[in-house]
């Protein structure tokens, strides 16, 4: 087995683990490989193991990896998650090239996915990132505004508004880590308790990483996304 299979095979164990300490279904879970600063081979070794679903975080690295990928396996169904942060200037490879973008935190942003979102393509499945433990500077739109901006992201022809995510600070404990995810969990159950026409598909709560991700799984994840615990450890470029 190879060192991704074995990795995969680990994390989907933690999964399995911590849905069952949560009293949660395991299907009720899905794992995004997250394969930024990897190559393709690296990807496509983990689709050999059976993973389908990977995130990237840097547009043009993605958009080369995604095209690689699909020279080589051009009959495997891959989704392939943005959830990098995006300035407005980036948004046409992103619309063109993926399938959900998880880190959409402004209306601008979201017009010009819908925009320039092909129309051959599906709908792209938009997250709305949320800055749930509210440092000043960090991205993703504060919890009290969430709703409208859900709200207008519903009502753009070319996008499906599927949920929430948020990248909360790194805390040590388990304890810590809980609180912080419950409260991007009770944001999500607000808006889903309203059961609104153009929210039927808002079903995804994107939250947990390698570090993290029991905590996330018992305040109630629906999508982890796991980079170091699947691929191994980074080296990012010198800047
Ligand atoms: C890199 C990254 C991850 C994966 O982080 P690991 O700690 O390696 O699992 C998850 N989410 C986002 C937004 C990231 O940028």
């Amino acid at each position: 087995m190879t060192t991704i299979a074995n990795n995969l095979q680990q994390v989907l164990g933690r999964m399995a683990q911590a849905c069952t300490a949560a009293g949660r279904d395991p299907a009720s879970v899905g794992l995004l490989a997250v394969s930024k600063t990897f190559g393709a081979d690296a990807v496509l070794e983990a689709v050999a193991a059976g993973q389908r679903a990977f995130g990237e975080n840097y547009i043009q690295e993605g958009v080369d990896k995604i095209a690689a990928v699909r020279a080589a396996l051009p009959d495997v169904a891959l989704q392939w998650h943005c959830i990098g942060p995006i300035q407005s200037n980036k948004t046409r490879p992103v619309a063109e090239h993926f399938d959900w973008v998880h880190t959409v935190d402004r209306l601008k942003i979201a017009e010009r996915l819908s925009a320039q979102r092909p129309e051959p393509l599906p709908p792209l499945h938009i997250c709305i990132q949320v800055n749930i433990d509210g440092g000043p500077t960090k991205s993703g739109v504060v919890p009290a505004d969430a709703l409208e901006l859900v709200r207008a992201v519903a009502k753009l022809p070319r996008l499906v508004v599927r949920g929430l995510m948020a990248i909360p600070d790194h805390a040590p404990e388990f304890e810590a880590q809980l609180a912080i995810h419950m409260r991007a969990k009770a944001l999500f159950d607000s808006i889903s308790a309203l059961k609104e026409p153009g929210l039927a598909q808002f079903d995804t709560l994107s939250l947990g990483m390698t570090a993290d991700l029991e905590a996330a799984i018992q305040a109630g994840s629906t999508l982890v996304r796991v980079g170091t615990g699947v691929f191994g450890g980074r080296t990012y470029p010198a800047a």
